[in-house]
């Protein structure tokens, strides 16, 4: 076991995911928690959470909350495609990886392509390579560009590979998402405002997660061109994805918005991540896969040790070609250290 028997259960780098919800995310909840409230979205808190959104990307968006990633990416992607169009990605991509298909079923059968980049990220020359292979009817008709911020290495796109990126697919008429599963966290890497990251570099619609970030679940579905909304609401509510209790997402949202727990969380995270990485760096044996830039360090160690850590009570998978050791909300010093501590025993008894 682990050295945290004093947190129960003990804290995890498995993933973002694992870790409960936040204090500031969890009072909402209790305060949203009183008599009766409109539903669907029409209550005050879902008024808000989606003023303090305009707010903080500086512009008139359009937002709508849904209980999932999977479902934000999928509605995303089905308001920006016909049947024919074809999504370009990242090979990694959680919308090619983790959604069994839920933007195909969710679009009438579009496609999706994967496309592979070094450090999970997409190149403008990538990208039009594989929006000019073919173009013929025959095959399918390039329609989106989504691209991960944070990306699934634990990278983060610098502001002037996502306008490069934003030009590339206006060039070739693309529309251009983001799933922003760990946008906070990506904000928090680069300490930039939202819109330098979104619609001045030409995102159209982003996935905004809040549950990895603190929240029980809900993330937010933000267009950034009010047209590419239109009738967005029936594609939420055909899906099955319009909560009765929507205040219970959007309360959350807009305390964590308010309090900007959304961005401290993230920070947090990320400087968890960083700590981590230090550690591992300072073990022989161990060799850091990507660049640590949001909370998420990939490793490669002998396979007997990752077996011994297991065995030891640390959680963690094997993704994208190395061990990932996730930071949350919720990491403390200590967690690294004891994990770190662990570690070297292992290396010292192997
Ligand atoms: C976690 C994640 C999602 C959403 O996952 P859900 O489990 O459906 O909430 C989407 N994209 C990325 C990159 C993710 O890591």
């Amino acid at each position: 076991m682990n050295n945290n028997a004093d947190r129960h259960p003990p804290p995890q780098f498995a993933s973002d995911t694992y870790a409960g919800i936040c204090p500031e995310a969890l009072e909402a909840l209790a305060r949203a928690n009183e008599g009766h409230a409109p539903a669907y979205g029409d209550d005050p808190w879902t008024a808000r959470a989606t003023a303090l959104l305009r707010d903080l990307f500086e512009t008139d968006c359009a937002v709508f909350f849904v209980p999932t990633g999977t479902a934000a990416n999928a509605l995303a992607l089905a308001a920006l495609c016909r049947s024919y169009h074809s999504v370009l990605c990242h090979a990694d991509a959680h919308i090619q990886t983790d959604e069994c298909g839920a933007p195909e079923h969710a679009a009438g059968g579009i496609k999706i392509v994967p496309v592979p980049g070094a450090e999970g990220k997409l190149t403008p020359d990538l990208v039009r390579e594989a929006a000019s292979k073919r173009r013929d009817v025959h095959s399918h008709k390039p329609g989106v560009l989504s691209l991960s911020q944070a990306t699934e290495a634990g990278t983060v796109y610098t502001v002037q590979e996502l306008r490069a990126l934003g030009e590339a697919a206006r060039a070739l008429r693309l529309r251009l998402h983001v799933d922003g599963a760990r946008f906070a966290n990506a904000v928090a890497s680069l300490r930039l405002p939202p819109k330098a990251l979104t619609w001045q570099a030409g995102v159209d619609v982003l996935s905004f997660g809040g549950t990895k970030n603190g929240m029980a679940f809900g993330d937010a579905v933000v267009f950034f061109d009010g047209a590419l909304a239109e009738g967005f609401e029936y594609i939420r509510k055909q899906a099955g994805h319009l909560l009765a209790k929507m205040r219970y997402v959007a309360a959350p949202w807009a305390a964590m918005l308010e309090s900007g727990a959304w961005l401290r969380n993230a920070e947090h995270a990320n400087a968890m991540a960083r700590e981590l990485e230090t550690g591992l760096r300072g073990v022989d044996g161990v060799s850091i896969l990507y660049p640590v830039q949001a909370n998420a360090v990939f490793v490669q160690m002998p396979p007997r040790w990752v077996e011994e850590l297991h065995r030891r009570g640390w959680h963690f998978y094997t993704i994208a070609g190395g061990e990932r050791l996730m930071g949350s909300w919720d990491t403390e010093p200590q967690d690294v250290e004891a994990f770190l501590k662990d570690l070297r025993n292992v290396a010292a008894h192997s």
